[in-house]
């Protein structure tokens, strides 16, 4: 890495003496002994290899001085980053990330895949714009979990390379070179924007209680570890759903079970007693990586994807449930599962879990009796939900992929959005079961599909009884507002 930005600065020095000063800085960082002590010692305390070093060494300081503004600390960061990419990338431990440039900037792709969304660089993504994709696809949720507005269904041209433009994700609308009265009323725009997210912030540690003293707990969803900190900035009661199966994606290799261990350990000890839902891995359909070499599928929706991948790869199922009943012992965290549509499924995870269980009592690993769930996301596990509630603690509905199959819809395909209709009296219908089957039974449902971030629908979803409602993190504190506002009995 030190040689390679020697040969930077030699390259760029001429052409501008100061700008390629960054190149000798990022040196001096490189070299500096803080730096090299920290990696060294996340790899012999907790034996991850050096990739990984760097990277949980490069998060947690980005983290912690997030919200700083103080430019030299910026720029220190800035550079930090930079190095410990180029290290990573170097260690073979890194997709090579799309290159943002300097600025900020709006991005425009064909399409981008969820892995590519996450990989991004935050500060300098402005806004995406995508040809293929809706608005439910894996890389609009990671994007507006990660507070990127986001437009689907728009051709690209690259004429628009350079061009000033605005993303607009609330009307889903894109204006290319606007002219100076667009510009304007969208500065306004912004501003209220700015000041409703003020106003919104002093509900944080609101309860998420009714005018009338109903309950509905308000939770985050998140996909990686680096959304954690818009949870708790929020303040949802807990993370109603991590989206576990991007810690596999976008790297050569299966996550050992101790790089897991440390990720949850790391969200259970930061959220404290606030509950996290772990999703087992949902790998599979649109979640792909080629080291899981998952045979072509006529149609990888139906496929083999979710719960059914992970019970025919026991290996690694088990060393993802270890990794997350060993995180147990530092927090509250609860475990469900994806895409279950039988009882024999759940037999099968039962018998796996003793396993797992016995295999930690032998060693003597610390765990607690954690609470365990169903995603109903077949209509097969919402019509049979009174058996399965017998089975669990909580139901979590995930209308995303409910909707899909129920409406027999792609969920991907911008093409059927007219007849992708997420209100659709079918799923009301399945929503309303799937929780009354779950109180027969003294069990709590909610919902982590995108519909429970619908405002037009969070005074229904209290009215039909739903106990909680995970939504992207900036999303928390609209829907407590309704909540909060609202009366059951009007
Ligand atoms: C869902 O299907 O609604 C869900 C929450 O899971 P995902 O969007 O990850 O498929
Ligand atoms: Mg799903």
């Amino acid at each position: 890495a030190v040689q390679k930005l020697h040969e930077l600065y030699e390259a760029n020095r001429l052409l501008n003496e100061q700008e390629a000063g960054v190149f000798l800085r990022q040196i001096k960082l490189l070299e500096s002994e803080s730096y090299q002590n920290a990696i060294e010692s996340s790899i012999a305390n907790e034996k991850v290899n050096a990739a990984y070093a760097v990277m949980i060494n490069r998060d947690e300081l980005v983290e912690t001085f997030r919200h700083l503004e103080e430019p030299v600390i910026r720029r220190r960061i800035n550079d930090m980053q930079e190095i410990s990419n180029r290290l990573i990338q170097i260690l073979g431990g890194a997709a090579i990330r799309i290159n943002l440039g300097d600025e900020p900037v709006i991005l425009v792709a064909e399409a981008l895949s969820p892995t590519e969304i996450m990989e991004m660089d935050k500060d300098k993504l402005l806004a995406v714009v995508m040809h293929h994709g809706s608005a439910v696809s894996h890389a609009s949720i990671m994007a507006k979990t990660m507070e990127i507005p986001t437009l689907v269904d728009v051709a690209a041209d690259d004429e628009w390379d350079g061009k000033t433009a605005i993303v607009d994700g609330y009307t889903g609308t894109f204006y290319l070179n606007p002219d100076a009265e667009i510009q304007k009323e969208y500065e306004i725009r912004l501003e209220a924007d700015r000041r409703e997210r003020e106003e919104l912030l002093k509900l944080k540690a609101q309860k998420d209680e009714t005018k009338d003293g109903s309950n509905i707990g308000l939770y985050a969803n998140i996909g990686n570890m680096s959304d954690l900190s818009s949870v708790l900035f929020y303040g949802a009661k807990g993370i109603g759903l991590l989206r576990s199966e991007f810690q596999y994606l976008g790297r050569e290799n299966y996550p050992r079970e101790n790089e897991l261990f440390l990720a949850y350990k790391k969200i259970a000890e930061t959220m404290g007693e606030k509950l996290t839902v772990i999703r087992t891995a949902d790998l599979g359909a649109d979640k792909q990586a080629e080291y899981l070499n998952i045979p072509d599928e006529t149609n990888p929706i139906m496929g083999n994807r979710g719960i059914r991948l992970c019970l025919d790869r026991k290996r690694m199922f088990k060393a993802q449930l270890r990794a997350i009943f060993r995180a147990s012992a530092y927090g509250n965290l609860a475990l469900m599962y994806p895409m279950i549509s039988s009882e024999e499924e759940m037999d099968e995870i039962e018998e796996i879990i003793r396993e797992v269980k016995i295999g930690l009592d032998e060693k003597g690993i610390p765990y607690k009796h954690i609470k365990t769930g169903i995603m109903i996301e077949t209509p097969a596990a919402a019509i049979i939900s009174d058996k399965l509630a017998e089975m669990v603690d909580f139901f979590s509905i995930g209308t995303n992929d409910l909707t899909q199959y129920t409406l027999a819809i792609d969920r991907q395909n911008e093409k059927l959005d007219e007849f992708y209709n997420p209100h659709h009296e079918a799923l009301l219908r399945m929503i309303q079961m799937v929780v009354d089957n779950a109180h027969k039974c003294g069990k709590w449902a909610g919902i982590c599909g995108e519909l429970g971030a619908d405002a037009t629908l969070t005074e229904q979803f209290v009215r039909m009884g739903l106990d909680e409602l995970s939504v992207a993190p900036s999303m928390v504190l609209k829907l407590r507002k309704i909540v909060r506002e609202m009366k059951v009995e009007e």
